[in-house]
């Protein structure tokens, strides 16, 4: 079995999200006392929260190739950014590591496709939804169509991931909210919603739409699993 690297912290909440998915997936494709080979950084979010609003990319960048080394160094064969936003600064990384990467797009753009599906709503934080690092990767690569939800809708979709779900706060209006934005996006002709941020599986679930939902956080942490367990 391959050592998986977690780049994590980003935040904790969905990290141990990515811990649990990737060690079941191994127990259950290994036996019941099997776990996952892995090792993972975790930083201190606070501190790469106030970097991200404040424009500080560069010094962001240095910290996740520092952490991606570290991993490296003490053995993982591959590395996985256990956040959507992250992978901002994923060219980086693959440049200053000789281990693979396994960007969180790819699982799920394949998967998506494998249903058929082309035009997608994307859900994630203002870096995600606005910046091309990840709507051109979608498009780019993979021929998908993507649509983000309305100035405003953008702005509750990104407050409520940094104001609650990284600090484990769940609450019903704000389900509510993401609840109304999906719908938004259905009537604008998404087939299909990525839940683009690896927190929302905390607050959104299956019956919350319409349309089929596909969560980065498992897809990717499966892919892993894949992949660490392939001969
Ligand atoms: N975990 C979130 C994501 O998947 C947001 C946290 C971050 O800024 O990295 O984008």
């Amino acid at each position: 079995m391959q050592m998986i690297g977690l780049i994590g912290g980003m935040s904790w909440e969905s990290s141990a999200e990515y811990y649990r998915i990737i060690n079941r997936g191994v127990r259950d494709a290994r036996g019941p006392t099997a776990s996952a080979r892995c090792l993972l950084w975790s930083f201190d979010f606070s501190e790469l929260v106030r970097l991200q609003h404040d424009g500080g990319w560069d010094a962001l960048s240095a910290m996740m190739v520092d952490a991606a080394q570290r991993l490296e160094a003490g053995g993982a064969d591959l590395l996985l950014i256990c956040t959507n936003t992250m992978h901002l600064v994923a060219p980086a990384i693959e440049a200053a590591t000789s281990i693979p990467l396994l960007h969180i797009i790819d699982p799920t753009a394949v998967r998506i496709k494998a249903a058929g599906l082309r035009k997608v709503g994307l859900l994630g934080t203002a870096f995600t939804m606005e910046q091309p690092f990840y709507k051109g990767r979608l498009a780019q690569h993979h021929g998908l169509d993507v649509i983000t939800p309305s100035d405003k809708d953008r702005k509750t979709v990104h407050r409520i991931i940094y104001e609650e779900l990284v600090a484990g706060k769940i609450t019903e209006p704000s389900r509510e909210a993401y609840r109304a934005i999906i719908q938004r996006l259905v009537d604008q002709g998404a087939e299909a919603i990525i839940l683009g941020c690896t927190e929302i599986m905390l607050l959104v679930r299956p019956q919350d739409s319409v349309v089929p939902l596909f969560d980065t956080t498992v897809l990717h942490a499966e892919a892993a699993v894949k992949l660490a367990l392939a001969e």
